[in-house]
């Protein structure tokens, strides 16, 4: 059979023209209707258009020309002949018809309605038609491309910045009196390059401006995978408008909403990290390139919670009868596929009596734990970072809420709420500051299709983890904690290299879960082992039971990063179903980074993880960053034979198991506590083979009384590292399969 891939089907396509606009800000102002499944609103983008227009609104400007005027001076001999302040008569069908005046026809008249040929013949991986055609070239308008999939687009206009009262403060000009698209412009980009201790001054400026007048529709068509707007005679990004607002809505069954019920049977509708990320709840520039703040208006009936990625914890606005509002803000840029929102009618969790929370945060830091020298040194774009904030670099454990469904309070109490201190605390001590302020942990609805989520300030945990005892909900934990650090606040640039997140994130969660049970050294090292043989099988069996080629940690090898002149590119196997069923980028990453801890010794290679992150966090990165930045820090006598290169060709851009780990587990690691599970394994096997007579709780005592195993903490571990393997019950036959790629940080998925 020829296994070879359509790009239509497998990859995921990234459209946005990001090389020539970038976003800087979102402004979403949604309602959301559990009756019809849709959210229904608008969304106000702020943009940058690169080096050029941050000169030009640096020289002192003669004054505005008149409207007319501009439009004359961009307008060019091609016959766009709609005046773009009178477009609103516009049907789609004329709006095709002006594409094909504008030489775009050919590839506006399909697609529509998810013509996959339309993709198939713009969107080769190699080929580079569509994103010429996005480009800016000859005298052609600039498109302005954003990812977009299953959503009503239903307007798009250039907002009038310049109507908002007090906004000549950000420009050079006293008085507004003639308004041109350059002055517009100007201010936009005054607006986001405002420096980060003006931070609240610019997202009360953002907000106003969301608000202000249009002044001119664009034209805009939509295909398969993209958005594309454009405004007659501005024919480069620096001319196009850098505030424009789109109003639209979502549709029920678009892939980046789940509508559901709770554990309750109460309505809810929750992002789930699908392989399509937000594109379709948004129109935005899904690269990881663009990383962009945002904040976010939502209105929902008043029994319902609505939790999002924002730095503030929200409290509803009363808003007319049965209706309130709930507003979210983020400081700090990230990619828009890490935005996450869920809504429904959920009950915050505390605990039952007072905890040692408060107590806990105040306990101070060892200095021999964390290393904060690099306090006040950042790398990334100016924003108001934690890493430069004394009191927040040394916040231990910071400020948590648990929303779960009612019914599962008890489940909550028991286990859930006594278990996020220490692990924020055990977290820090590993790593340092939290990269972010507060944090939401909530407790999703069955269908969700894996153990857990992490987003910027929200974790969203799945029901299986309140089960048993403590072992699989603290690690679940841990694993999505750490993403705080890896998967977000130190993000892929190439989602293609997810074991940088995921492997990651799979390393710590067992150093995080080892010191937030306090365990002695041996402890910690016998159940970490134990662990590691586990997931050794489970690569094993990965290995042998999967294509070669889905087996590659780094698939593009030296293209990795690359994109394409506009910015657009596909991301390998990103649709891939099989990718559904793999977890090679948690289990090789994983046994990378436990190599290279071991080469170091724990606590070398845990100073250099610290020093890594107060280098690259609030940016992102491709394996070289860490590997050259990792070896440029290890003594002479330890590196060995260790390279960029040779890491490269044994762990990452080659198939099955890498040499230097066959090696090392042939050898044999010696573990009292994996020897007793091998000798319960084997146990059960035996049973197993027996004459199925006997029932279930018989053969719970067949269990060895060990010193540290019991049947739940082997069932636990078990269960932690078989994720094919449900805790309880089964996933729901709603839950339809993901893959994922990328910058979000997702975990293990229950499989089909
Ligand atoms: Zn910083």
């Amino acid at each position: 059979m020829d296994t070879k891939l359509d790009p239509s089907r497998d990859d995921l396509p990234l459209m946005a023209n990001t090389s020539h606009i970038l976003v800087k800000h979102y402004v979403l102002d949604l309602d959301v209707d559990f009756e019809s499944q849709i959210i229904e609103g608008t969304i106000v983008l702020f943009f940058e258009s690169g080096n050029r227009f941050q000169k030009q609104s640096g020289s002192t400007k003669e004054p505005c020309r008149s409207e007319s005027n501009e439009a004359c001076r961009f307008r060019m001999p091609e016959p766009c002949h709609s005046p773009v302040t009178d477009t609103r008569t516009f049907s789609s069908k004329t709006r095709s018809n002006d594409f094909t005046i504008c030489g775009k026809g050919e590839k506006d008249t399909s697609g529509k309605d998810g013509n996959h040929d339309n993709w198939e013949q713009a969107s080769g991986i190699s080929s580079s038609k569509y994103c010429c055609d996005t480009g800016n070239h000859g005298s052609e308008d600039f498109l302005l491309v954003l990812d977009c999939c299953d959503l009503s687009v239903l307007k798009v206009e250039e907002v009038d910045v310049a109507a908002v009262p007090g906004i000549e403060k950000l420009t050079r000009s006293p008085k507004l009196t003639v308004v041109s698209e350059e002055l517009r412009n100007q201010i936009v980009c005054e607006l986001v390059t405002l420096p980060a201790d003006r931070w609240r001054e610019q997202l009360d400026y953002y907000a106003r401006c969301s608000q202000a007048p249009g002044c001119g529709e664009l034209l805009f068509d939509t295909d398969t995978w993209s958005l594309q707007i454009r405004k007659t005679g501005a024919q480069t990004a620096t001319d196009f408008p850098h505030a424009i607002r789109i109003r639209y809505s979502t549709k029920p069954q678009g892939r980046s909403v789940t509508w559901t019920s709770d554990q309750s049977g109460r309505p809810c509708v929750y992002t789930m990290g699908s392989p399509i990320n937000n594109r379709a709840l948004f129109p935005c520039q899904e690269p990881p390139v663009a990383m962009s703040t945002w904040q976010a208006t939502v209105r929902a009936a008043a029994s319902f919670v609505v939790l999002m990625s924002g730095e503030n914890s929200a409290k509803p606005t009363q808003l007319r009868e049965g209706c309130s509002s709930w507003h979210y803000y983020v400081t700090m840029p990230m990619p828009a596929s890490t935005f996450t929102i869920a809504v429904g009618s959920w009950t915050e969790m505390k605990p039952e009596t007072c905890s040692s929370n408060d107590l806990a945060a105040e306990r101070s830091l060892s200095p021999s734990e964390a290393d904060f020298r690099y306090v006040g040194i950042c790398g990334h774009m100016e924003y108001p970072c934690r890493f430069q904030n004394p009191s927040a670099t040394t916040q231990e454990i910071i400020p948590h809420r648990v929303f779960a469904p009612v019914c599962l309070k008890a489940a909550c109490q028991e286990t859930l709420l006594q278990l996020v201190p220490p692990c924020l605390s055990a977290a820090h001590r590993v790593l340092g500051t939290h990269p972010f302020s507060r944090l939401d942990i909530l407790i999703v609805p069955g269908n969700f299709p894996s153990l857990g989520m992490a987003s910027p300030h929200i974790i969203f945990l799945s029901q299986s983890v309140l089960t048993g005892n403590s072992h699989l909900c603290g690690t679940r934990l841990c694993h999505e904690i750490a993403h705080a650090w890896f998967g977000l606040a130190i993000g892929a640039r190439d989602w293609t290299e997810e074991w940088l997140s995921e492997g990651f994130a799979t390393h710590l969660e067992d150093v995080f879960w080892a010191k937030a049970q306090q365990l002695d050294p041996h402890e910690a090292q016998e159940q970490q082992e134990l662990k590691a043989c586990l997931r050794w099988c489970r690569l094993q069996d990965e290995v042998r039971n999967s294509p070669e080629e889905m087996q590659v940690l780094r698939p593009n090898k030296e293209k990795t990063g690359h994109v394409s002149d506009s910015g657009s590119s596909v991301v390998k196997h990103g649709l891939n179903p099989e990718k559904v069923f793999m977890q090679v980028h948690y289990l090789k990453g994983y046994f990378l980074l436990r190599f290279l801890a071991q080469r170091l010794g724990d606590d070398t290679y845990f100073a250099f993880l610290r020093k890594f992150v107060h280098t690259f966090h609030g940016q992102l990165i491709l394996s070289q960053d860490f590997l050259q930045m990792l070896l440029e820090n290890i003594p002479e006598e330890k590196r060995l034979e260790l390279s960029v290169e040779n890491i490269f060709r044994d762990w990452l851009e080659s198939s099955g198991i890498p040499q230097p780990l066959q090696r090392e587990r042939q050898a044999g690691a010696e573990c009292g506590l994996a020897r007793q599970v091998s000798v319960e394994v084997e146990k059960w096997i035996r049973m197993n083979r027996r004459p199925r007579k006997r029932k279930r709780r018989e053969t719970e005592q067949v269990f060895e009384k060990g010193r540290n195993i019991s049947p739940a903490v082997f069932t636990d571990l078990w269960r932690a590292e078989s994720p094919d393997l449900p805790a309880e019950g089964k996933p729901s036959s709603s839950a339809r399969p993901q893959c994922g790629s990328g910058q979000r940080a997702r975990n293990y998925r229950w499989r089909m």
